[in-house]
């Protein structure tokens, strides 16, 4: 049974029923209409999902397409990398609304009799048997139920109810930066978005800028502890904000009215040290949570759950599970999780905090980097690390 229908959860249950194993999907809302969650899926998340004969589904849902950072420098524009370069069929990040991802996901494992899925239901408490988890009790409208499993997975995100119920302590570290999502209009022939995100720097600030097919997606990025001053300067202040660090924004942001337009995603980044006990485990942002820093946090969710579904489906099938079966699961994801998290916590320190604290107009780029940026052996790996995580993660059989 799985707490939490988002990447990780969703995937999982698919990746299982399709081999056989009943799976009991409880999700706590009603339906997967959720703003900014997270949109992006990245080339591994692609290659898995032509693994399993979806790829082409996905690219039907309307989208658009990233393949690189560009931002303005006091030595005109920087394009750090660029996801072309990636021998995959998919060198690219593709934009879809994340509901659209989750109801792929969902409608494709209800062609299995082995599935059910119970949306609305608000999982409260963990049932316990003889030092193991044997299942959860959850919360609907009408009632309250439980389900008993011989494993309980927990992917039920940053807050995880399971993970607190567990015990278990998630290890934080403090990011320099908090972040305002909003969307804009288009507007005419508009502005050019390049490779499909734009950065722009200025005086302790940061736009980014993604487009969205129909709408530009906006992250205004400030120092981490100044959300009550940012609000407190109301709506007219964030526009004036938006159109210093995006004149050509002077039309859009006048639909920016209320604040409740913005959504603010404080930028966590923390670990937990286990994520198993006997018949629990817990997967993507309920054992990790990722900094928007090239934007893995859906990418990771769903590689564990593949590397979970590699590894337990045959003893869920014989009934054979057993904890070592769940710790190789955590042993085989933490590495990767933790050289992602180190590697966001170099580029927070190096590039954002600088810039966040800078009083410049435009960001400066060291030359070492240029010139380093421009070896192919260097300027290929921040793409790899993007695309596909430390490691290709691929499904079994
Ligand atoms: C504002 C914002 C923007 C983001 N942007 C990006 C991005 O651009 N790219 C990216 O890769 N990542 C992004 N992320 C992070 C990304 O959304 C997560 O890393 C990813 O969704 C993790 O997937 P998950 O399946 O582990 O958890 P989640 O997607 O968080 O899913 C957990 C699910 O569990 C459900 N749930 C929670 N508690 C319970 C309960 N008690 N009972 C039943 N169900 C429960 C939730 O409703 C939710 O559907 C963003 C996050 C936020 C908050």
């Amino acid at each position: 049974m799985i707490v939490g229908a988002g990447p990780g959860g969703a995937m999982l249950a698919l990746l299982l029923v399709r081999r056989g194993v009943p799976v009991t999907l409880l999700e706590m809302h009603k339906d997967f209409d959720r703003e900014f969650r997270g949109d992006t899926v990245h080339p591994s998340t692609l290659e898995i999902l032509d693994q399993l004969g979806l790829a082409e589904r996905v690219h039907e849902i309307p989208h658009s397409k990233v393949y690189g950072p560009s931002f303005m420098t006091s030595k005109g524009l920087f394009q750090p990398f660029d996801l072309r370069r990636l021998k995959s069929k998919f060198p690219y990040i593709l934009m879809i609304p994340q509901s659209k991802l989750l109801e792929l996901l969902t409608t494709e494992a209800a062609r299995y009799p082995e599935f059910q899925l119970k949306m609305g239901a608000n999982v409260y408490d963990i049932i316990r048997e003889n030092g193991s988890v044997r299942g959860v009790r959850y919360q609907t409208s009408e009632t309250q139920a439980e389900i008993r499993a011989s494993l309980t997975v927990g992917a039920d995100g940053r807050h995880s109810r399971v993970r607190h119920l567990v015990g278990f302590e998630a290890v934080k570290t403090s990011p320099p930066m908090d972040v305002l999502w909003f969307k804009l209009p288009k507007i005419g022939a508009d502005i050019d978005a390049g490779s499909g995100l734009m950065g722009n720097f200025r005086a302790g600030r940061i736009l980014v800028i993604l487009d969205r097919l129909d709408h530009w997606q906006v992250a205004f990025v400030f120092p981490k502890g100044q959300y009550q001053q940012v609000k407190a300067a109301g709506i007219e202040s964030m526009r004036q904000a938006v159109v210093e660090l995006e004149p050509r924004f002077a039309e859009h942001v006048q639909t920016l009215r209320e604040w409740h337009q913005l959504t603010l995603l404080s930028v966590e980044s923390s670990r937990c040290l286990q994520w198993h006990q006997p018949g629990l485990l817990l997967i993507g942002d309920a054992a990790h949570v990722m900094t928007p820093v090239g934007g893995v946090g859906i990418n990771y969710a769903v590689q564990d759950a593949v590397v979970a579904a590699n590894l337990l489906t045959k003893p869920l099938l014989e009934g054979q599970l057993q904890d070592q079966h769940l710790a190789e699961v955590q042993r085989q994801r933490e590495f990767p999780t933790r050289f992602i998290q180190r590697f966001q916590a170099v580029m927070q320190g190096r590039v954002l905090a600088p810039a966040l604290a800078s009083t410049h107009t435009t960001i400066q780029v060291p030359a070492l980097a240029r010139f380093l940026l421009r070896m192919p052996i260097l300027r290929d790996l921040p793409p790899r690390l993007i695309g596909f995580g430390v490691k290709r993660v691929r499904v079994d059989g």
